[in-house]
């Protein structure tokens, strides 16, 4: 086959990885993709906007079947575009990419097919917003209903938080996304991830990770992107596995192909295991960065046949392998991240880092003549596979320190609950 991997960043550099160590893969192409992509195919210069062009490339290039890492295509309907053109594409249709594109969407789903969840109310103007607020109680979560890139969640510890929050994302301060909120209950619990591959009817479990959202160590400081991960969640044993499976995702697979909208792509549930049970926080509806990142390393089936078996609607009788190890993955950000960076510094010594026994997957990166330099927030994913968690991290933060990039900074603890789990 020849595949078009769309997307640029850590999570592509794992996918292009995995992929491209597939027989089925004779050749992969990557747009716009990053340096550590162009190791595994030829990265294509193109406007993934732009779905003419998308078409065109994959017309002119004889492309066989695309794979979508980011939401933002897949919610503007980029595989939508593509069936139209006639071209197998894995992710989902724009009308089940709500699942992620609208909270309000998937709260209301929720409460129409009985999926565990937050009490919520859902707002257009401020003064019934208020109202609902003043009458309510503290801690509450106010939540802009479209994409904001991790920048429309307040968790409010005060009533004054939580009204300013919703005069800003109401008063236009987040654009469209934030035209309607979401006011939450806030629940109490420890957080993990659930990836399901799905096929519009049948759901896969592909694994569980848990990521760290804040930039410095303990869990301090702004929310990022995530800062790391590992794969494996140990807080999630088989049971709760099995329980998010038939109380969460099961449900929402039937309640989509209900209303005529099936979902087919990546389930990428963010839970919180509450004293009550499992429930849910949010859908993504593709594969996390930097979770990608852990998952693909532990993945020992190909990748191929199970995304064109989604794409195709029939994933009875798949079943994928995985390695008895545990992978632990840890970004290494520019300076200034998650606000604003700077750019152009120049990193050595990744082979030194892979020769340690690690996978240094890039994400802002950039080639200058013959020198590499850091070109966004979060630059590297440095993962190692272990036998357990602090087996995986040692290796990890071992090849990490191989790396010459002096501007370069990471949290030195990720990993530390589920250690703590495992002393
Ligand atoms: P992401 O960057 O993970 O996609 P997002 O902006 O889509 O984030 P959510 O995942 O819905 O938003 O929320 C972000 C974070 O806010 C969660 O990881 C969780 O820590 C916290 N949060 C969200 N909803 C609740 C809730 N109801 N109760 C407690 N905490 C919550």
């Amino acid at each position: 086959l020849t595949l078009l991997l769309i997307g640029s960043g850590g999570r592509e550099h794992a996918l292009a990885w995995k992929l491209a160590q597939s027989p089925l893969c004779r050749r992969l192409m990557i747009a716009p993709g990053n340096p550590g992509t162009a190791a595994h195919g030829t990265n294509l210069s193109l406007d993934v906007t732009d779905h003419a062009a998308v078409i065109a490339a994959c017309r002119r290039e004889g492309v066989d079947f695309v794979v979508v890492g980011p939401e933002a295509p897949l919610v503007a309907g980029l595989v939508d575009a593509l069936a139209e053109a006639g071209i197998r594409a894995f992710g989902p249709r724009a009308a089940a990419a709500q699942l992620e594109g609208s909270k309000a969407f998937t709260k209301e789903l929720c409460r129409e097919f009985a999926i565990p969840t937050a009490a919520f109310a859902r707002f257009r103007e401020v003064a019934p917003a208020l109202a609902y607020l003043r009458a309510g109680r503290v801690p509450v979560v106010v939540k802009a209903d479209g994409l904001a890139a991790g920048k429309g969640v307040v968790v409010a510890e005060t009533l004054d938080q939580a009204e300013a929050a919703v005069e800003s994302m109401l008063g236009g301060g987040l654009g469209a996304a934030g035209a309607e909120v979401v006011i939450e209950e806030c629940l109490v619990g420890e957080e993990a991830s659930l990836f399901a591959l799905c096929d519009g009817t049948r759901a896969v479990l592909l694994g569980t990770a848990q990521d760290h959202k804040r930039v410095h160590d303990g869990d301090k400081g702004p929310n990022t992107g995530g800062m790391g991960a590992y794969s494996p969640a140990p807080v999630l044993t088989p049971a709760l596995e099995a329980e998010v499976m038939a109380r969460i995702i099961r449900p929402t697979l039937d309640g989509m192909r209900t209303r005529g909208t099936p979902f087919s792509g990546i389930l990428y549930a963010g839970l919180m295991l509450t004293a009550e049970g499992p429930m849910l926080i949010e859908y993504n509806t593709r594969f996390g960065d930097p979770e990608c990142e852990v998952l693909m390393p532990r993945l020992a089936s190909d990748l191929v046949p199970l995304l064109t078996a989604a794409a195709e609607g029939d994933l009875s009788g798949v079943t994928p392998d995985w390695r008895d190890e545990v992978a632990l993955t840890v970004i290494m950000a520019a300076p200034g991240y998650p606000g604003t960076v700077a750019k152009g510094s120049e990193i050595r010594g990744l082979s030194e880092a892979e020769a340690a026994g690690a996978l240094v997957f890039q994400a802002g990166t950039k080639r200058d003549g013959d020198r590499l330099v850091a070109d966004g927030g979060r630059v590297l994913a440095v993962t190692a596979l272990g036998r357990d968690v602090r087996e995986a991290q040692a290796k990890a933060y071992a090849a990490l320190d191989r790396i010459d990039w002096p501007e370069g900074f990471c949290r030195r603890d990720i990993g530390w609950r589920a250690v703590a789990r495992e002393t």
